[in-house]
């Protein structure tokens, strides 16, 4: 514990220990890819394990983490909010960040990357369109064209950061197959790579077939990292829950990566819980089951036959029946525990923290706000929320649609 202790200042630094393994999670992880992907995926991890080896790709990104993005973000104690429920709360303030999510944390891992690897063009497929942003402005800071994937559903519910990905320079192409969201977006997407190979695919979340978990993890966890420190700076002691909504699981990793192995701290995973039954919700480990499905082997909604569905939540970001095999390992043995959120609840975590701190969070982040509002209610507990993202592309739309 010597190492984190009371430090004045709050240091930028990724996990190393996310590293020591394969990208298999217990049973769940690996790559189902078909055989064209096999190589451009094995030089990826190759890249990869090598550049986090490697001192002046560590020094880059984490200028790049400070003086681009802005971190480290603020741990914040949300003092209105703690009173309301009951427990002593802070916020980890990810809305922060440069371009408004955590996902921005991922994005320049990954275009440095990219850059080492010569790519001469950037794929990537967004949801609620925070990666698409993040990834678009991660191309423009590097010069490397980018074509961005959206499915219309999700282009009409997030139109400012349509605008957004546009006025970078992205490239956008929207996609009408299926139900036009995210999980469609991401089979055409992976379409053009198996036809591009030499593009450089930009993983959005801790998905997809090895090495992307890892990956993911890995730029995700400083997060965990610096809350850890800023917590014991500010109240000399660990949390007692931290609690992170899951679309497809990297803010949460980023969150939880930080206290995996202190086992008295609990962990909370909000699950996009759509109207909270089987045919509507995005909620993949309480309605899922393990199943291969974009690449990793992993928790997924699917129908009776085990096929597949089309995941359904308010919030665009955790509208996706896949999720990280690291968070399914979690789940089943018992580290973390994970709860639907339903869009009403979700609704009013919105407004409650807009309200009683001025802080207007992403729908995605709402979902955390509210189950630790439920878990923490006249508990005295000392909690940790991670505040995913800012919710500007919210506050236009009719949440009741
Ligand atoms: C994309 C997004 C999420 C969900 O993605 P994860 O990979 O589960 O973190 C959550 N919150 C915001 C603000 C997002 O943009």
């Amino acid at each position: 514990m010597e190492t984190t202790t009371l430090k004045q200042n709050v240091e930028v630094s990724p996990l190393s220990e996310m590293l020591n393994h394969n990208g298999q999670y217990g049973d769940y992880g690996g790559s189902y890819v078909p055989p064209v992907l096999a190589k451009p995926l094995e030089r990826l991890a190759d890249t990869f394990n090598s550049l986090v080896q490697d001192s002046s790709f560590i020094k880059e990104y984490i200028y790049l983490l400070k003086q681009y993005v802005g971190r480290p973000s603020p741990l914040y104690y949300a003092k209105r909010l703690s009173e309301h429920i009951g427990s002593t709360i802070y916020l980890k303030r990810e809305d922060l960040n440069h371009t408004g999510s955590h996902k921005i944390n991922n994005t320049i891992g990954q275009i440095l990357v990219a850059k080492r690897m010569g790519a001469k063009e950037i794929i990537a497929e967004t949801g609620a369109g925070q990666h698409g942003v993040a990834t678009a402005t991660a191309a423009a800071l590097m010069g490397i064209p980018c074509k961005i994937f959206m499915g219309a559903k999700d282009i009409k519910r997030q139109s400012l950061n349509v605008s957004r990905i546009k006025l970078l320079g992205a490239e956008l192409i929207p996609t009408e197959s299926g139900t036009a969201t995210l999980k469609d977006a991401v089979d055409i997407a992976l379409g053009y790579y198996i036809e591009h190979p030499d593009s450089f695919y930009l993983l959005g979340s801790q998905v997809g077939p090895h090495p992307y978990p890892k990956m993911v993890g890995y730029f995700q966890s400083v997060i965990g990292q610096e809350a850890r420190q800023q917590i014991l700076n500010a109240e000399g002691r660990l949390p007692q829950a931290i609690f992170a909504c899951i679309g497809g699981g990297s803010n949460a990793i980023g969150l939880f990566s930080g206290f995996l192995n202190d086992k008295e701290v609990e962990i909370y995973g909000a699950e996009g819980g759509g109207e909270a039954h089987e045919g509507n919700t995005a909620a993949t480990i309480s309605f899922g089951k393990p199943a291969v499905f974009q690449g990793t082997y992993s928790y997924c909604l699917v129908d009776k036959d085990g096929n597949p569905v089309e995941s359904h939540s308010i919030a665009a970001g955790l509208d996706y029946p896949g999720i990280s095999p690291q968070h399914a390992y979690l789940n089943d043995t018992k580290r973390a525990s994970y709860y639907p959120v339903t869009d009403e609840a979700a609704i009013v975590g919105f407004k409650l923290l807009s309200q009683l701190e001025g802080i207007t969070p992403a729908i995605e982040s709402s979902h955390a706000i509210a189950l630790a509002a439920k878990i923490l209610k006249n508990k005295e507990m000392l909690a940790i929320i991670n505040l995913s993202g800012r919710g500007d592309k919210d506050v236009d739309r009719d949440l009741n649609e």
